[in-house]
């Protein structure tokens, strides 16, 4: 298994931020999974899929980082219109290989960027469609036992932006089965495209960020909220309230975690004593 030392995150997280760890592991296979968590669980290790959806909050870590997109991506078409994924693989690719075998179902992931093992913890989605209405099992590392298990969709609890492995962090995600159907490829495309342009003309796609900072409060949105405060373009360091879309910040010039952070928590707190709302946190702050 190919590990290295000194290793720099910053081109594995889409907020850029500069950060270092001191060992980074590429497993290629399950077995690589189960050498790496052997002796200590998930103690002083964080896994990073595609870093889409995470803020650092430190500039240098101790623990090991375990990165899933490089080596650990293999996608395949089982019969029946299954395609099936290890959680390295990248919606990018998965969307256009489901375009190559002309079968729709995730063309809404075109432009949510993910790795699969990442788009089933955080059940991702846009527009009414989440990866759950597309998942039917999920294979993983249980850490506790060091077994590796599989789960069907019913018995993962998902919620809008949560699951099971949010809510119970001993679980690696290996493999994802999804279940596709068959359409004329043109029309596939067509969605792909008209989703993207769409995404393209509301968010800010000119600086580095991690999609939307908050979930959805029930009864609000975030963005005109954060618009009634006057908040876009508020700044501290180099993180601001993108001056496009309030619901997202951006490093608009070598922005720390803490500055994202400090930028999220002074949102939090106006929003909080105008409307009495708590907003909660999608990104993942390691
Ligand atoms: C421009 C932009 C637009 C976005 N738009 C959307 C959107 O429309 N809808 C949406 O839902 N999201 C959106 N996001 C957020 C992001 O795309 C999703 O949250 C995505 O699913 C994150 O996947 P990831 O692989 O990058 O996860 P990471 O950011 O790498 O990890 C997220 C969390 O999952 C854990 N994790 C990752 N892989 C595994 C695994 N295999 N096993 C166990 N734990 C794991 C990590 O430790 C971390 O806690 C957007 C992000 C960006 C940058």
């Amino acid at each position: 298994m190919k590990i290295e030392n000194n290793f720099d995150l910053t081109n594995y997280n889409s907020y850029k931020i500069k950060a270092a760890c001191n060992r980074a592991f590429f497993p290629a296979n399950e077995a690589d999974f189960i050498e790496i968590f052997k002796n200590s669980g998930l103690d002083n290790k964080v896994i990073i899929g595609g870093g889409y959806n995470i803020i650092f909050s430190k500039d240098h870590y101790e623990e090991d980082f375990i990165m899933l997109g490089e080596n650990y991506s293999s996608i395949t078409l089982e019969p029946d219109n299954v395609v099936v994924c290890e959680a390295g693989v990248s919606t990018i690719v998965l969307t256009e290989f489901a375009l190559t075998n002309s079968l729709s179902g995730v063309e809404i992931f075109y432009d949510i960027p993910s790795s699969l093992g990442g788009a089933v913890v955080m059940n991702a989605g846009a527009s009414g469609e989440e990866i759950k209405d597309i998942l039917v099992k999920v294979r993983y590392l249980d850490l506790t036992d060091m077994k590796v298990k599989e789960i069907n969709k019913e018995d993962i609890g998902y919620e809008y932006r949560n699951s099971l492995f949010q809510r119970e962090t001993n679980k690696v995600v290996l493999k994802v089965w999804l279940q596709l159907h068959p359409k004329n490829a043109d029309e596939i495309k067509d969605k792909m495209e008209t989703v993207k342009e769409a995404r393209w003309a509301k968010q800010p796609k000119e600086h580095p960020n991690a999609g939307s900072v908050f979930k959805r409060p029930p009864g609000h949105y975030v963005g005109p909220m954060i618009d009634e405060l006057k908040l876009k373009g508020f700044r501290i360091g180099g993180a601001e309230v993108s001056k496009k879309h309030g619901g997202f910040i951006v490093n608009v010039d070598n922005a720390t975690g803490m500055d994202i952070i400090n930028v999220i928590k002074h949102v939090q707190a106006m929003v909080k004593e105008r409307f009495g709302v708590d907003l909660e946190i999608e990104q993942r702050i390691i």
